[in-house]
């Protein structure tokens, strides 16, 4: 895990190993709000050591959105209100024990009966700074946050370097609800230098700028019903199709399978974002309905896992778990 860097007058981030995910830190009148803290217990509680250096106390917690990985909490940030929008608290707090429990598979050392204790923001956004931006992509109610004072965009799960745009396989329209929140997200983003997302690096200067052309494109292929061309989905697919990791124990090397539920974390090493990438394009193709290249096809058809076909259930690898482990 990085270091809590300032990237911003009063916002500070720092990256996860797992899937390059960013808490962030924002400074306030009086305290510290913390946005999508996570992942690993370890780094949750590195945070909090980091936090006490700073001097504040935190006041409040925001989750961009109801996905178990921006849902987290540590004893050590205090009991404080933690918000997510009404939608999206809704959503979390049906989804709890699911959420958990994916928690539980892909990290460690989290504690799990703090994670979705979150409650409605209040219309008038509370103590969380900033404008919200709401929209329905990637995920029910989810938020972006634009710190218009400090020239900070707070993007949740869009606008990365390393995710493809990942659709909600739950909600209908979602081409749609992509091409409305990218709109929003560039006119928030003509007040901004600096745009942190969920996941990935910070965008900084043209880059902001290239990471929205990188969403509009992507979608704007899908909706084409072309193959879209994208550098993230490049990579992403080369490391898709790798043969399956190989153990060495007392038996001698051997592949790792289906069988070995609980014994390979889905998320917990970085070629996991190229998986998640590479079969949420493959989900996203088949949900829109066009026909796919070879490659595509081969990713569908092939676990990078497990090498069976086909075992692409967009929404377990979007967070993280291998549908081939749900069926063992
Ligand atoms: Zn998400
Ligand atoms: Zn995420």
């Amino acid at each position: 895990m990085g270091e809590l860097r300032q990237v911003a007058d009063g916002v500070r981030v720092r990256q996860s190993d797992w899937v390059w995910s960013n808490s962030i830190v924002v400074r306030v009148e009086d305290g510290l709000v913390l946005i999508d803290p996570g992942i690993d217990g370890s780094e949750l509680s590195r945070l909090a050591d980091d936090v006490d250096q700073l001097g504040l106390p935190v006041i409040c917690g925001f989750a961009t959105h109801p996905h178990w990985d921006h849902l987290l909490w540590h004893p050590r940030f205090g009991d404080v209100p933690r918000y997510a929008t009404p939608a999206a608290a809704h959503l979390a707090t049906l989804a709890r024990e699911r959420a958990r429990a994916m928690a539980a598979e892909s990290a460690s050392g989290i504690p799990l009966d703090l994670i979705a204790q979150v409650t409605p923001l209040m219309a008038d956004g509370g103590r969380v700074p900033g404008e919200l931006i709401e929209h329905q992509a990637h995920a029910v109610g989810h938020a972006a946050v634009l710190l218009a004072d400090r020239g900070v965009l707070l993007a949740g799960d869009m606008l990365s370097d390393v995710l493809i745009p990942l659709l909600d396989v739950r909600q209908n329209g979602q081409l749609e609800a992509y091409e409305a929140a990218l709109d929003r997200l560039g006119e928030a983003a003509q007040h901004v230098d600096v745009v942190v997302p969920g996941h990935g690096a910070v965008a900084e200067g043209a880059e902001v700028a290239a990471r929205l052309a990188a969403d509009r494109a992507y979608i704007d292929a899908l909706r084409r019903g072309e193959e879209p061309v994208d550098a993230r989905l490049g990579a992403a697919c080369g490391l898709a199709l790798r043969p399956p990791p190989v153990e060495r124990g007392a038996g001698g090397p051997r592949a790792v399978g289906a069988g070995d539920r609980g014994r390979v974390r889905c998320g917990a090493v970085r070629p996991c974002a190229a998986r998640r990438t590479a079969y949420a394009h493959a989900a996203n193709g088949r949900r829109q309905g066009h026909a796919g290249s070879r490659r595509r096809a081969e990713v569908a058809a092939r676990c990078p896992i497990c090498l069976r076909a086909p075992c692409v259930l967009a929404a377990a690898v979007t967070f993280g778990r291998h549908p081939a482990y749900e069926r063992t």
